[in-house]
């Protein structure tokens, strides 16, 4: 990250070692990419781990950068939050999605609920709801097809207005979810405080799955919680078969991984998972 050449941008290095300048250089970048439309979704299939079948999917954004090819979230998402450009680039994922579910119905197709990470700044004042509201009424949709995944860290924080807007969230049918359960710092506290559906098992921890006792243990803790809070709860990062039967004898309602399929483009998930609606 020391030596960046002057033609590399920032989101070649960490957002923290980045030059300010670079950042207004990539910020203006992303300005001009959110113009034209150059941010995709690609979506990876959630796996009901009883019945094998289609779950929903999470819409995961890249980059198709007109000079570096695709690039991934983690290269920009965090300096989006900082600047404040995930308000933007938030409510493009979320006309994508929306706009993707009505595609696939009007082609016959059974639509999977689709779930959106949404960010901590995303849910400061009302711009999300308002989006949400107009996204679901421009494509004909019920807020129960949409799934939100939020970071813990976030609701952490007991914000009162976060909790008003989740439970409002709640209220209009839209499915909660706690992402990278267990990897922030938290108490449980908040787990009774908020309308939450379901939670998600870092991967962090499914990686050591099934060798790594203390994974284990922190898995199968994490689903008896979420059954005895009256939540369901899902594993990501699941990469082998091993992990996956582990996690069903554990109880756990649902898997996301390599195991099952890499996040795809529409198309491709499309063809790998959705079946004609019957009529
Ligand atoms: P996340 O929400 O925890 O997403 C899961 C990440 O794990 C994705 O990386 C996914 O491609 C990857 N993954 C899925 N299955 C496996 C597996 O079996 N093994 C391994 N090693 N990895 C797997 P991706 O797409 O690069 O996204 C990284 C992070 O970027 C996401 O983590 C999320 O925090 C953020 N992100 C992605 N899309 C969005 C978005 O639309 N909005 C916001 N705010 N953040 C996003
Ligand atoms: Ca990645
Ligand atoms: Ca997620
Ligand atoms: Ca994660």
């Amino acid at each position: 990250a020391k030596n960046q050449g002057r033609n590399r941008y920032a989101f070649y290095t960490s957002d923290l070692t980045a030059s300010a300048h670079q950042r207004l250089e990539m910020e203006n970048d992303m300005r001009r990419g959110l113009e034209r439309n150059e941010f995709v979704l690609h979506y990876q299939p959630k796996l009901d781990l009883s019945s094998g079948k289609l779950d929903g999917a999470e819409a995961l954004v890249r980059w198709n950068h007109p000079q570096r090819g695709m690039v991934e979230p983690d290269q920009f998402i965090p300096l989006a939050e900082e600047t404040g450009l995930i308000v933007d680039l938030g409510r493009t994922i979320l006309n994508i999605a929306c706009a993707q579910l009505a595609q696939w119905r009007d082609q016959g197709l059974t639509a999977p609920r689709m779930a959106i990470n949404v960010s901590g700044a995303q849910l400061i004042g009302d711009h999300l709801v308002n989006d949400i509201r107009r996204a679901l009424a421009k494509h004909s949709l019920s807020a129960s097809q949409l799934e939100l995944e939020i970071t813990e860290d976030f609701v952490m924080n007991q914000n009162r207005e976060a909790i008003v807007l989740l439970d409002l969230f709640s209220s209009m049918g839209i499915h909660l979810s706690i992402d990278d359960f267990g990897t922030g710092y938290s108490s449980l506290a908040y787990l009774k405080e908020l309308p939450l559906d379901t939670l998600k098992i870092d991967r962090s921890f499914v990686a050591g799955l099934p060798g790594n006792h203390h994974d284990a243990a922190i898995s199968q803790t994490i689903i008896v919680l979420a059954h005895n809070l009256g939540m369901a709860v899902i594993a990501e990062g699941v990469e082998n078969e091993l992990q996956r039967e582990l996690l069903l004898e554990q109880g756990c309602d649902s898997i996301q991984g390599y195991l099952v399929s890499r996040p795809l483009p529409a198309d491709e998930f499309a063809n790998a998972f959705l079946r004609r609606a019957p009529s």
